[in-house]
């Protein structure tokens, strides 16, 4: 017998969850689901069920109580307003301490990067306050920022380490992800070894060896603890030989891949992820049709970060190019202390709605599904669907096109995450 999917009307789940009088349900649904509409999947006056914190079924309202036992079950009563996945952020630098607040004001006053360098700013001032940073004040620090966004719809947040780089303190940050990813009611935390963010001063004069130390001390004691392994394959940071090692070596070690790659020049990042099947590769405001052919054809999804742009007043990057070549698009937050301080997703799609030549549909898709496949995450998020687990947002608007449209503002309403309503 074939079942609908969504409507499972042969026997009645029992739901503990369960979001009524919902004005747009905006599923961006990857399987067919009844009653829903466009790319985004959309189900005017829709309701959404879940137990244990996976979602059941989603449909029109009036198809609820004939395929959902809802009896006992918390309800929820949204309002007449929109609801959508929880957005997923699949690029952030979570864990750090201090801040750049100066350097960010001097950059706009004209101080380029070499000065600002020999005055001890950039990636290793960061670095700097996060080696003397405990773990307590670490896990402070990354608790109050995934709160934020949590509070702006975030409810999946990628987090990469390289404020450390060295061991101990490497491995302090991933410990301290890994406890706030089991706190319930924060978003899901996915971890990110990016060892390969700079070379530290220690080593300035023998980068060889920091590659070294990467290679046959911190990828292998980290199997397990990161789900990824990122470079900053960057004129400055790392060369794409250098980069190409750790990554094979990540590789071979279990990690999947992702790269910062060709974002203030042709870097030739963008060819090594092609190259080596990353799940990402992340900016790419620098790269060749040949490079965006290379990425479509192995997969590889293109995370646009237009905080960067923002915050260095640099071009914004174009969504229609990669469009153009068939890529999978997500868009990200790039929270970090120097180019892109921010835990709004909802500033984002804005500035691609109006900078990025994305539309609407678009965006929300790299917001949420989009999201969740560059982090090899979308069979459980990223999307209404059942089975998945249950993430979502209700939003204080009753036409999903008010994203862009009304900026500047916190359109949120309520968070549930795990269909636990926070
Ligand atoms: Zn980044």
């Amino acid at each position: 017998m074939n079942t609908p999917a969504g409507s499972y009307a042969d026997e009645r789940l029992r739901a503990t969850l369960v979001v009524r009088n919902i004005g747009q349900l905006v599923t961006v649904a990857q399987r067919p689901i009844a009653d829903a509409m466009g790319r985004l999947g959309v189900i005017e006056r829709g309701a959404l069920a879940a137990a244990d914190g996976t979602i059941l079924w989603v449909g029109r309202a009036d198809g609820l109580d004939a395929a959902v036992d809802t009896a006992g079950a918390a309800n929820v009563d949204a309002g007449g307003q929109v609801v959508t996945p929880g957005l997923v952020d699949s690029h952030t630098h979570l864990i750090f301490a201090g801040d750049r607040a100066a350097e960010f004001h001097l950059r706009h006053q004209g101080v380029s990067y070499a000065d600002l360098l020999a005055q001890g700013y950039g990636i290793l001032a960061t670095v700097r306050a996060t080696r003397q940073a405990d773990a307590a004040t670490l896990h402070e620090l990354g608790r109050a920022r995934l709160l934020a966004m949590r509070a702006h719809g975030t409810t999946t947040v990628e987090a990469k380490t390289g404020y450390g780089l060295d061991r101990r303190t490497e491995d302090t940050c991933l410990r301290v992800m890994a406890e706030l990813s089991r706190e319930p009611g924060l978003p899901r935390v996915v971890p990110t070894f990016l060892g390969a963010h700079a070379v530290p001063l220690e080593y300035r004069d023998r980068r060889d060896a920091y590659i070294e130390a990467i290679i046959e001390e911190m990828l292998p004691a980290f199997v397990g603890r990161a789900r990824f392994c990122d470079v900053f394959c960057e004129a400055g940071a790392f060369t794409v030989d250098e980069s190409r090692r750790i990554l094979a070596r990540a590789k071979d070690l279990g990690y999947r891949l992702k790269l910062h790659a060709n974002q203030l020049g042709p870097s030739g990042g963008a060819a090594l992820a092609a190259e080596m099947g990353a799940i990402s590769a992340d900016h790419l405001d620098h790269a060749s049709d040949a490079e965006l052919e290379a990425l479509r054809a192995a997969g590889v999804v293109g995370t646009l970060l237009p905080g960067c742009s923002f915050a260095l007043r640099l071009p914004y990057p174009s969504a229609r190019r990669l469009r153009a070549h068939g890529l999978t698009v997500a868009l990200a937050s790039d929270f970090n202390p120097g180019t892109s301080y921010s835990e709004n997703l909802q500033i984002m799609l804005a500035l691609a709605l109006s900078a990025m030549e994305m539309t609407l549909d678009e965006a929300l898709a790299a917001v949420t599904i989009n999201g969740a496949r560059a982090l090899a995450l979308a069979d459980e998020v990223g999307s209404l669907e059942p089975g998945k687990r249950c993430d979502a947002v209700i939003w204080r608007m009753r036409d999903y096109r008010e994203f862009g449209y009304h900026f500047g503002v916190n359109l949120v309403e309520r968070v549930i995450i795990g269909g636990m309503l926070v």
